[in-house]
């Protein structure tokens, strides 16, 4: 064993206790260890092996963590091998581990790099994705046809352990389907960090869960390409129009789209008069899906909705009456 390696061996040991977060695990001439926790879940093991010709020949190095992805790890470590390169003839151990280091707090997403990297595959023409390491953001640009949802999220240092950030930064689908979309979105983020209000003794002990795929896979395959195209459950015709451009504002508006409990989009006179019509047993029921409809302009009880229709049939036959007698 060369007098350069057992020297480099002797000065790691005394270096890598000034180095924060990083804490040896084995340093001796078959193998060097060194794992960097920065947080729960940004914890690798850098492992170093001498090769023959070190330190003319880089080091050997393997990145291992049981919770960043092995795609990731197979990654850095191709970036690692060329960082080593620039340091052939020199002492390699502790300017690696800074690297790997800094390498990871300069990348803050790394800890999500999975999801990213599955969100990427349910991506189609037209949409787009933007990461921003620096400020630990994403970006994800969404389109069908000519309606639009942008959305950003931002990763705490701690994900998941914290919550993450989701905002609608811009989005042409109606309103009331942007804010429903992004009270969903919410409700998801909360729902990864928190356990839930009711729980069993025996139930397993709550643990955060990543929550990036699952917020955008809702935004993906529940908003934006399932409304463009979604049916008015009374008429059959396209509840939303063909071009964003012709969404209608006006709440009273018959082609305005009404959102149901349930989640399926009508027109606002589509729903008006299915409201207004018999049966009303048991609440009226969506056409679609057979849940019950609920919705804040459409209150009435079955009761006071079946009075209303009888009152509106006795006041038509009186008019018909009218009618019948003038001609
Ligand atoms: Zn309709
Ligand atoms: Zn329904």
């Amino acid at each position: 064993m060369s007098e350069k390696i057992l020297e480099e061996l002797k000065e790691v040991k005394e270096k890598i206790l000034s180095i924060p977060n990083t804490e040896l695990i084995s340093c001796v001439p078959a193998i060097v260890q060194i794992k960097i926790t920065l947080t729960k879940y940004k914890q690798l093991v850098v492992c170093m092996q001498f090769s023959d010709n070190y330190p003319y020949d880089c080091l050997l190095v393997e990145l291992k963590s049981k919770l960043l992805s092995d795609n990731l790890l197979q990654k850095m470590t191709k970036i690692c091998e060329e960082e080593l390169r620039k340091f052939e003839g020199e002492k390699q151990i502790i300017h690696l581990v800074k690297f790997v280091k800094n390498f990871i707090i300069d990348n803050p997403l790394c800890v999500c790099s999975d999801e990213i990297l599955s969100l990427k595959n349910l991506l189609t023409d037209g949409d787009e994705i933007k990461l921003k390491q620096k400020v630990s953001k994403i970006i994800l640009k969404l389109r069908e046809g000519s309606y639009m949802i942008n959305s950003s999220f931002t990763i705490p240092n701690d994900y998941p352990v914290s919550r993450i950030n989701v905002t609608i930064s811009d989005c042409n689908l109606p309103e009331v389907l942007r804010v429903n979309c992004e009270s969903q979105c919410q409700e998801l983020a909360r729902r990864a960090v928190e356990p839930p209000l009711k729980r069993k003794s025996s139930d397993p002990p709550f643990e955060p869960t990543p929550s990036l795929l699952k917020i955008s896979e809702f935004i993906i395959n529940n908003v934006i390409r399932k409304y463009p195209t979604m049916l008015c459950p009374c008429c059959h015709k396209s509840a939303l129009p063909a071009d964003a451009m012709d969404v209608v504002k006006d709440h009273q508006a018959d082609q305005f789209v009404e959102r149901v409990y349930c989640g399926h989009l009508f027109h606002h006179k589509c729903i008006d008069d299915y409201m207004k019509t018999p049966p009303f047993t048991g609440g009226k029921k969506c056409p679609s899906c057979g849940s019950r409809i609920f919705h804040d302009k459409w209150r009435a009880t079955p009761e006071l909705a079946e009075a209303r229709w009888a009152h509106k049939q006795a006041r038509q036959r009186e008019l018909d009456e009218v009618v019948d007698f003038l001609g």
